[in-house]
């Protein structure tokens, strides 16, 4: 029997209980628990398989409910805040001392946004904690950004996916930590650096390195499919390096006509980042499902959400 509904009270019922809910989010999928029950967020590791430096992303409903989860807020905080929430922005702040340290991995700061879905805004004001929501796959595999996707995951070990549709921006919000004061994006995601310096000015990213990461989504491999997945700057010339394989291929525009292919995806025909964005993950899940040898997927141009989709490739091509 399927675990997808659309039905907001049996979510709370079943959060109210200390259990699980997958939840839908504009990025990706999450799996949902209270903030403050060890239980559900015990559950949230171990179903993930996630490794507990990891810290969780809290997920509150409006702006008031902030001051009870940081000390403090900087002032481009507060600005980006305003300009993005509810949005795909995630901010990490200094942590009143209530939050419980498994959120938080111990550090004595803690991420939080406000999602823009409209499903989970109505679930987070019907329940009185915010919930942590990690997205709803297996520690380092594609996050999901439809109700199946979740369901192919964990029909076995969570109770119920909160059917929200497909996720409209498809990959992982924007991350940025603040030292002294001023934003530094800790992980590249849906709101892009341009919008970003639109309302903060220039701001440094630090989102490489390969040990002890600040966020872990910095980690080198993440976001990997089963097949062997490369990254090309020039699809025909990687295509003619497999040739007598099972080759897929995953790019941004143009179609590849070339008869050695098995299976092609085009992400925005129209070279829109945000549609090529939103179909990446399913595109992913959809060729992983193939049988294939090997996915080829094209580099996308460096520049607005291209950078973040770059990022998640590069991730997904790491060995
Ligand atoms: P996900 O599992 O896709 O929801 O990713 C959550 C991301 O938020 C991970 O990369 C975490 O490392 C990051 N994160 C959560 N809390 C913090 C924190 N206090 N400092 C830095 N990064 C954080
Ligand atoms: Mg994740």
């Amino acid at each position: 029997m399927s675990i997808i509904s659309k039905d907001i009270q049996k979510a709370v019922a079943l959060l109210n209980a200390e259990e699980l809910v997958a939840i839908p989010t504009e990025t990706v999928y999450g799996l949902a628990g209270n903030i403050f029950s060890k239980k559900a967020i015990n559950a949230i590791f171990e179903t993930k398989k996630r490794p507990h430096f990891n810290p969780l992303i809290v997920h509150i409903s409006s702006l008031e409910y902030l001051d009870t989860i940081v000390e403090y807020v900087p002032e481009k905080a507060k600005l980006l805040a305003e300009s993005f929430w509810p949005g795909p922005i995630t901010l990490v702040l200094k942590k009143k001392n209530t939050i419980p340290d498994i959120i938080t991995a111990g550090k004595d700061t803690v991420a939080v946004r406000i999602p823009n879905h409209p499903v989970t805004l109505e679930l987070l004001k019907q329940l009185e904690f915010p919930l942590a929501a990690p997205s709803a796959n297996p520690f380092n595999r594609i996050s999901p950004t439809t109700p199946q996707h979740v369901e192919d995951y964990f029909k076995y070990n969570i109770k119920m996916v909160l059917d929200g549709g497909a996720c409209k921006n498809g990959i992982e919000s924007t991350i940025i930590g603040f030292e002294n004061d001023e934003p530094i994006i800790y992980r590249l995601g849906s709101t892009s650096i341009e919008a970003i310096e639109k309302i903060v000015g220039k701001i440094e990213i630090k989102n490489h390195k390969e040990s002890a990461p600040v966020a872990p989504g910095m980690l080198a491999r993440h976001y990997a499919p089963k097949t062997k997945t490369v990254l090309s700057d020039n699809l025909s010339e990687t295509i003619s390096k497999y040739s007598g394989k099972e080759i897929g291929v995953l790019s941004f525009q143009t179609e590849i006509k070339d008869r050695s292919i098995t299976f092609q995806i085009v992400l925005s025909k129209k070279g829109n980042m945000s549609e090529a964005a939103s179909k990446l993950y399913n595109a992913l899940h959809t060729l992983d499902r193939q049988n294939l040898d090997v996915i080829i997927a094209e580099r996308f141009p460096d520049y607005d959400l291209g950078k973040s989709i770059n990022d998640r490739l590069n991730r997904a091509t790491k060995k």
